[in-house]
């Protein structure tokens, strides 16, 4: 089966419908990994696109936040503005979907879908000592997970760890990175709405989970269109600048 793993789209339907369209040819389903909405300016049209072809969804933090699941006073000043906006905007309907997302779901019979890590929606793992923890706590309560998918940071990345435990960032030779059999491996497929990484390009990734391979692919949208929007919805002026950056 392939499957096309998404997260972080934070209502830009620029890049989502980008996205969808490049995984269109490839893709047997969809997995999102949360923050559907948060920062841009189409979250009620990323919602219905998100409930039309997603298999499996599950909640991220500002989706936790829009359906008054989650505080978010340690949001940073252009997320909170953006999220007041947001929960004025969302329908009551599509409010009371976001509060019904599960916080974690299981794929495929052993590939977990998390959105900050495997056990916190609101985690961000960034470094060796972060991953290190996470597939301490994948080894004790999910043993037979084979891997785990999460965003959050908005980075592309694929650790993995050794039956031995040695935990490191996968090599990656190509976009495409094949999985060992032996190996259990935490991947981020990026974000689609906001990338981080210095490209204004949307990632995602794919999952053949018969050949065991993961496919990084990045996607590039009308940018322009997304940032006018959020012009006219006077969302903060940084949120546009940021997504031709890749920041
Ligand atoms: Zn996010």
């Amino acid at each position: 089966m392939k499957y096309a793993i998404i997260s972080d789209l934070h209502a830009n339907l620029e890049a989502l419908e980008a996205v969808l369209a490049d995984m269109q040819p490839h893709a047997e389903a969809v997995i999102c990994l949360g923050d559907i909405v948060g920062y841009n300016a189409n979250p009620n049209e990323c919602l219905e696109l998100v409930q039309k072809v997603c298999d499996v969804v599950i909640a991220g933090n500002h989706d936790q936040a829009a359906s008054d699941l989650r505080l978010y006073d340690d949001f940073s000043e252009y997320a909170k503005d953006a999220m007041h906006w947001t929960r004025e905007q969302l329908t009551p309907a599509w409010k009371q979907y976001l509060y019904n997302l599960p916080s974690t779901a299981i794929f495929g019979g052993c590939w977990l879908a998390a959105h900050g890590s495997p056990r916190d929606t609101d985690e961000y793992l960034f470094h060796e000592f972060h991953f290190q923890e996470a597939f301490a706590y994948l080894y004790d309560y999910m043993p037979e997970m084979r891997g785990c998918f999460i965003g959050h940071t908005h980075v592309p990345m694929i650790w993995e760890c050794t039956p031995e435990g040695v935990v490191a960032p996968a090599e990656v030779t190509s976009l495409t990175v094949p999985l060992h059999p032996r190996r259990r491996y935490i991947i981020n497929p990026g974000s689609v709405g906001q990338p981080r990484y210095g490209s204004p390009a949307a990632s995602y990734v794919l999952l053949d989970d018969r050949a065991l391979t993961v496919e990084f692919r990045f996607v590039t949208y009308d940018v322009a269109t997304a940032q006018d929007k959020i012009y006219d919805a006077m969302l903060p002026l940084p949120l546009a600048e940021r997504l031709a950056l890749g920041q």
